[in-house]
């Protein structure tokens, strides 16, 4: 049987972002990708948003980039900040894949399925599923895992954030390029929860448009449809104009810890690792972080035992939010559009990203919609006590 130092599952933002900084900062170590050919368990094509100072390590890759956003509130009202010294960045999976392929120096990819990973004390016993029904195993030091979790751990509250978006083409200059719009909250609202429109102008005339919901089900295809033809036509006013593609996604936003560690020798990572941030799904951040720190924890010959994407604080305050949400206690629309509109954008971003002060953080809290927050922050805790008493029993 083949052995190896490290085996990377999954070859996503996650196994793509590990595999780049081992292949650098580990010369002298053997590591592998292990991707499915498989259609059906491959995720299809994406576009990756996030924020970070002007120069970046993605560069390369990045497709476009605004240095503004801005939020529109359920009545109209639209706020516009500059992100200095932030840039919103955008990269397109593919692009992604290529640049990070392109640098790999002695990392190999091999095309098969994992269909078990059995742990050791030294290792671990990854099995694999190749075309034809041919089988094979293959030993690691250690395994990194990506793939999506079958299903979420049940304590917790878990809303879907789910969209459907439309690159679009309009006949006219319809877009004003120089800024995104993160949060467009005039769309009908549902009852628990929140949904917006998200548009990320690339010139005058060429979009993509988003309709999200943080809810707990997702839509058929018809509603995500009727949704997009409301926000393009009643409240964008496009006109006339062409879909040259589809994105859609379903991003679980869970207060549920994800344990990174899973054995001795088998961590997982990405989404399934906890990198996603719950009150917002972005995840592609968290994957740096957390491949980051896994990085320098292996080149100092530490295991990679605590490299969290996101700080426990965070954690707790995004339960908080997605707990009201779900429990309708927190009117989703106003609570982000009181956000947007008390905060310095930058700041926010800077809180989503974890590098802000408790003392930022308390500022942030209070200018949030305080009475339904507070009532939101009692159910929480009133339902970990629950959670507790009912583990104890
Ligand atoms: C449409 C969409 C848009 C998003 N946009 C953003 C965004 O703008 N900003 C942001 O921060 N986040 C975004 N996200 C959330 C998050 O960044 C992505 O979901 C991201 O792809 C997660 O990366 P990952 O590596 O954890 O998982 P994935 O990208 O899902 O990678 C998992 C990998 O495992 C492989 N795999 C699966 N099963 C097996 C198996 N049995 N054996 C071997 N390999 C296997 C898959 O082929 C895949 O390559 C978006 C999500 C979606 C769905």
């Amino acid at each position: 049987m083949e052995r190896v130092d490290v085996a990377i599952v999954g070859a996503g933002a996650a196994g793509l972002s590990l595999a780049h900084r081992l292949d650098r900062m580990l010369p002298g170590r053997s590591v592998v990708m292990v991707e499915t050919p498989e259609t059906g368990l491959r995720p299809p094509e994406r576009t990756w948003c996030f924020w970070e100072k002007a120069a970046g390590e993605w560069d390369a890759a990045v497709n476009h980039r605004w240095h503004a956003l801005s939020v529109v509130g359920p009545d109209g009202t639209a706020w516009r900040s500059h992100l200095h010294p932030l840039v919103y960045k955008m990269v397109r999976s593919r692009d992604f894949e290529a640049l990070v392929r392109s640098g790999l120096r002695k990392t190999r990819t091999l095309r098969w399925t994992v269909t078990d990973i059995v742990d050791g004390p030294d290792g671990a016993v990854l099995r694999l599923r190749g075309a034809e029904g041919a089988e094979r195993e293959l030993a690691a030091g250690l395994v990194f895992d990506s793939r999506p979790l079958p299903e979420l751990p049940a304590d917790g509250v878990t809303l879907l954030q789910h969209f459907r978006g439309w690159f679009v083409r309009t006949d006219r200059p319809r877009f004003d390029a120089s800024a995104a719009v993160l949060m467009d909250l005039r769309v009908p609202q549902p009852e628990r929860g929140v949904a917006f429109g998200y548009v990320l102008p690339f010139d005058a005339r060429t979009a993509l448009v988003e309709y999200t919901e943080f809810t707990r089900a997702v839509l058929d295809d018809e509603g995500y449809d009727a949704a997009l033809r409301d926000y393009t036509g009643r409240l964008l006013e496009l006109g006339v104009f062409t879909v040259t593609g589809t994105e859609q996604g379903v991003i679980p936003m869970t207060s549920a810890r994800l344990p990174a560690r899973v054995g001795r020798r088998v961590f997982r990572i990405g989404a399934a690792g906890g990198a996603t941030r719950p009150a917002t799904g972005y995840t592609f951040s968290g994957v740096q972080r957390q491949t980051r720190q896994i990085a320098a924890a292996l080149a100092a010959g530490r295991l990679p035992v605590r490299c969290p994407a996101h700080r426990g604080r965070h954690l707790f305050m995004d339960a908080v939010l997605l707990r009201g949400l779900d429990d309708g206690v927190v009117d989703g629309a106003e609570f982000f559009a009181t956000l947007f509109r008390n905060n310095s954008l930058p700041r926010l971003l800077r809180f989503l990203d974890g590098k802000t002060t408790p003392l930022e953080e308390v500022a942030i809290g209070t200018r949030t919609p305080v009475a339904s927050m507070s009532a939101a922050l009692w159910a929480q805790i009133r339902a970990a006590r629950h959670r507790g008493g009912s583990m104890r029993r």
